[in-house]
């Protein structure tokens, strides 16, 4: 049996759910496809910042250096790495370290600022407008650091995104723990990334796949799509172990596993997995009061609902979504380094999610090269629920044949050769 749609989208991430939203809201017909289930995948236990603020790309200058010092320190390192010798694999680590040089930060810094700030302005118009309640707080993204190195490299960085327009404030040692109590006292200051905000992830994703669902689209969960069929520069059908589809258009937004899904399509997709961790601890007695990122150690820390989630590590290349228990204790112990938690804290929830990661650390959008019917929406990396919003509109756009909101050049596939 063949289903007929107007629009299918594969993946019901942060990402394709967002691209379902906004074009279920242009009056499109949509149907959502997922090997798991909506709304659970990659998207739900990660941080819940919303970072508008983060316009320099994961391929930056000096991030071959630090990772092989921070290789040096196995049990304190936020960076992992498969040892393999799939030629993928070793390819996409060769884009990496030949983009991590200043002209990649250059070209990445308007996509990203572009993506952020229209993200960022249709998460709380989204909130507002649905009456979502996820916790969505917009007080910033506050970094602690606990060496004078650190802080002066904070600073710096803050001082050149400010030359970028994000709104960045920088405290002395007296000023961060008036307004951070959880800060130890050896805290010695902190950056505040006042436009940035965060939610409770897995609400959030709830509720927009239930507004999805309400809104008409149709959603078939755990049917993995197994391949595809093109001709005539057009996706003819999408194949699953349940049934053929045929679409008008065709959203791929399969998060990390987007290269393996997209092997008939004759598309060179450099996307490897960053997997990370989190752990959803119980209420301490002095709760911090923003979203934090703990500078030296890279561990970002969310107090949502009464709870407070840790997550940290970026291993490349690494698939499988078991949390590790050495890291997720790891991660605790670094999170003990910076704030005042209690003595026992209750685990309520250890994870693992996947970050769809791209050598040069700008997401994937736009036409396929191959199909004038097949949109790829992928490769966000650490911002994949952050740039969902912004992504949604922008793909609805091009879907419904308007201009997009700016321009989509520089996040073409067909920038990797
Ligand atoms: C520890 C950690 C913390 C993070 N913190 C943040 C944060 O604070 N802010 C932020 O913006 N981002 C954060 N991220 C990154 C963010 O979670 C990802 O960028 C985001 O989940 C990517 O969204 P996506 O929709 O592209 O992919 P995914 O969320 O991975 O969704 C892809 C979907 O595609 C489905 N799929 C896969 N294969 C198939 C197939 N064959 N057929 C059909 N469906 C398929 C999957 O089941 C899944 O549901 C974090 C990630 C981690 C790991």
């Amino acid at each position: 049996m063949t289903i007929k749609s107007d629009v299918l989208i594969i993946g019901g991430g942060p990402v394709g759910l967002s691209c379902a939203y906004y074009l279920l809201k242009s009056g499109r017909k949509v149907t959502m496809l997922d090997a798991k289930e909506i709304g659970k995948g990659s998207g739900s236990g990660n941080a819940g910042h919303i970072v508008p603020s983060h316009i320099i790309p994961l391929a930056a200058p000096g991030v071959v250096t630090s990772a092989l010092k921070w290789m040096l320190d196995p049990a304190h390192s936020p960076f992992g790495m498969k040892v393999s010798l799939d030629p993928n694999y070793i390819s996409w680590l060769l884009k990496f370290v030949l983009a991590c040089n200043e002209s990649n930060v250059q070209r990445s810094i308007k996509p990203l600022n572009d993506l952020g700030q229209l993200s960022a302005k249709n998460f709380s118009q989204i909130i507002a407008e649905e009456k979502f309640d996820c916790s969505y707080q917009e007080k910033g993204l506050l970094f602690l650091y606990k060496t004078e190195k650190a802080f002066h490299d904070g600073q710096h960085e803050g001082e050149f995104m400010q030359k970028h327009g994000i709104p960045v404030s920088v405290y002395d040692k007296t000023k961060i723990h008036e307004i951070e109590p959880a800060a130890l006292d050896d805290i010695i200051g902190g950056v505040h990334f006042t436009g940035d905000s965060h939610l409770n992830p897995a609400v959030f994703l709830k509720l927009l796949s239930d507004r999805v669902l309400e809104m008409g689209a149709e959603m078939i969960e755990h049917t993995p799509v197994t391949g595809f069929e093109s001709a005539e520069g057009k996706v003819k059908v999408v194949r699953t172990g349940s049934g053929a589809f045929e679409a008008q258009h065709v959203i791929l937004a399969a998060g990390a596993l987007t290269p393996s899904v997209a092997k008939d399509l004759k598309l060179n997709i450099p996307i490897q997995p960053a997997r990370g961790y989190s752990m959803t601890m119980s209420a301490t007695q002095t709760m911090p009061s923003h979203a934090l990122i703990l500078g030296e150690r890279r561990i970002a820390v969310s107090p949502v609902d009464g709870l407070l989630r840790f997550t940290g590590r970026l291993e490349v290349g690494n698939y499988s979504m078991e949390p590790n228990p050495v890291w997720i204790e790891r991660i605790e112990n670094s999170a003990r380094e910076y704030l005042r938690l209690d003595e026992k804290l209750d685990v309520k929830e250890t994870w693992a999610g996947l970050r769809p990661t791209t050598p040069d650390g700008v997401p994937i959008i736009g036409r396929s090269p191959n199909h004038s019917n097949l949109i790829l929406a992928t490769g966000h990396a650490m911002l994949g629920l952050s740039l969902g919003p912004g992504t949604g509109q922008v793909v609805a756009e091009l879907v419904n044949g308007q201009e997009p909101a700016f321009s989509l050049s520089p996040m073409r596939l067909e920038r990797f050769g």
